[in-house]
């Protein structure tokens, strides 16, 4: 661990450059002539074009491609609450996948308040300055409501990634899990583990990718969310309140097909697993130590299919397949929203993408690694460069579908080869 802090620290704090992200000028400015475009007074004439017509801010700033990733710092990975400024090094990590993956711009904004109401009100007066809004690492139930609040109220994208993107794709893993266990959704019977961000938006996914209602179980801290249960409800946890006699999460998981673990480690043992039904779904995402490990997952049953949260296992449910990728589709057409529509196709594309034969160029990122459709390969890799193209692509083409989309794509070959640009 001590390697892992040494090296770390050295990373964050190489080239004499502290930190990870700056900010570079894309037009030339060496000469007077170029000194007064890019400032005064050339600069007045965009001003004019946007203050005459919104629009005009796409063509004359870099609105259209920036993003703001925005934190108070309230559950920072598996970390918890370790305030704004502790955030920094992970929003600006975002930042670097942002780039890396999808060339979109981010600044980070740390914002040191736990208000819902304050961070609310900052954000959409942040509007202005951005094409999309990545909220990150803020505590449920808060970024329930600040989230909702600023889909309602902004005109730009506004997507809480620790929701969102780990329903998007948990649920391409669940799909391909299914189709590998060679069970239908609708017939998979579920326990999540775990009602807090993201176990309540995965199962609200899982529910729309065809997964009945009733065949789910939720549990959290204290055990089974039933009817009637009264001690640690929310509103969001009474949607998923089941007529069970289940009380504990070892009640739940008998027969179960899947357990989906978003909750903290080691809580499922090696009973409870040999008490599901055959070819087990265990995607146990707890950060950084999952649910049960997959040692003991795989010592305990043959027939378990298992993912987790961790790059050095097979299977990482990893977010960074969801957000460079749904943000660069949604701001090409300039969406309004992300809608559910536009996340159902993001994972539907990484369900199918698994399914297509890998490049011996991906298997290279990968030490070689035979990358097949199967039991040790549901998603794909972060390092699949078609990633982008199918993805992007497909949250596009769903934003134009679904009438959210300010700038409509027609030539959606043209768009497929700027993407693989
Ligand atoms: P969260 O909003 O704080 O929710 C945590 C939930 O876990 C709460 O509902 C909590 O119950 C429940 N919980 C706590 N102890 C439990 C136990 N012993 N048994 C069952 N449930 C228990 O956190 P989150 O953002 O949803 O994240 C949850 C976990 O998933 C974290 O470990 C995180 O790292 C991981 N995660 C992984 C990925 C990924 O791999 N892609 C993505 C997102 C999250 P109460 O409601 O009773 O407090
Ligand atoms: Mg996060």
């Amino acid at each position: 661990m001590d390697e892992l802090k040494d090296k770390a620290l050295k990373y964050h704090s190489l080239n004499n450059k502290p930190g990870k992200i700056e900010v570079v000028s894309t037009k030339p400015c060496m000469t007077a002539d170029e000194l007064s475009l890019a400032y005064t007074p050339g600069v007045a004439k965009p001003v004019l074009e946007i203050a005459d017509q919104e629009e005009n801010a796409y063509l004359y700033t870099s609105k259209g491609n920036l993003v703001a990733v925005v934190s108070n710092g309230t559950a920072i990975l598996g970390l918890g609450d370790k305030g704004a400024l502790a955030s920094k090094p992970v929003m600006e990590g975002k930042g670097v996948l942002f780039k890396r993956f999808a060339d979109v711009d981010v600044f980070d904004i740390e914002l040191d308040t736990k208000d819902p109401a304050k961070i609310i009100e900052v954000v959409k007066m942040m509007e202005p300055t951005f094409g999309g809004i990545n909220l990150e690492d803020i505590k449920a139930p808060e970024c329930f409501e600040i989230e909702d609040a600023l889909v309602e109220l902004c005109d730009i994208p506004v997507f809480h990634d620790d929701q969102h993107g780990t329903a998007i794709i948990s649920t391409a893993g669940l799909l391909n899990a299914a189709e590998i266990a060679g069970k239908k959704m609708e017939d998979l019977k579920i326990v999540v583990n775990g009602a807090g961000a993201a176990g309540i938006r995965c199962t609200e996914m899982f529910i729309a990718a065809g997964v009945k209602s009733e065949n789910v179980i939720m549990c959290d801290s204290i055990g089974v969310i039933y009817k009637g249960r009264k001690e640690r409800m929310t509103g969001l946890k009474s949607n998923f309140a089941r007529e069970t006699d289940a009380r504990t999460l070892a009640d739940a998981v008998k027969g179960a097909d899947a357990f989906i673990g978003l909750s903290v480690p080691d809580c499922l043992t090696a009973d409870m697993l040999l008490s599901m039904n055959h070819d087990p779904i265990v995607f146990a995402m707890s950060n950084p130590n999952p649910e049960i490990s997959p040692e003991l997952a795989h010592a305990t049953r043959d027939d378990v299919i298992m993912a987790t949260g961790r790059s050095d296992y097979p299977n990482q449910i990893n977010n960074v397949l969801g957000f460079p990728f749904i943000f660069r589709g949604a701001l090409d057409v300039r969406a309004r929203k992300i809608t559910e529509g536009m996340k159902m196709a993001a994972a539907i594309s990484l369900a199918n993408l698994a399914k297509e034969p890998v490049p011996q160029s991906v298997k290279n990122a990968y030490k070689g690694k035979d990358l097949v459709f199967g039991r040790e390969y549901l998603v794909p890799t972060p390092f699949d460069h078609r990633v982008i193209e199918w993805e992007s692509l497909a949250v596009a083409k769903a934003a134009c579908d679904e009438g959210v989309a300010k700038k409509p794509i027609s030539d959606w070959e043209h768009y497929r080869a700027e993407l693989n640009r």
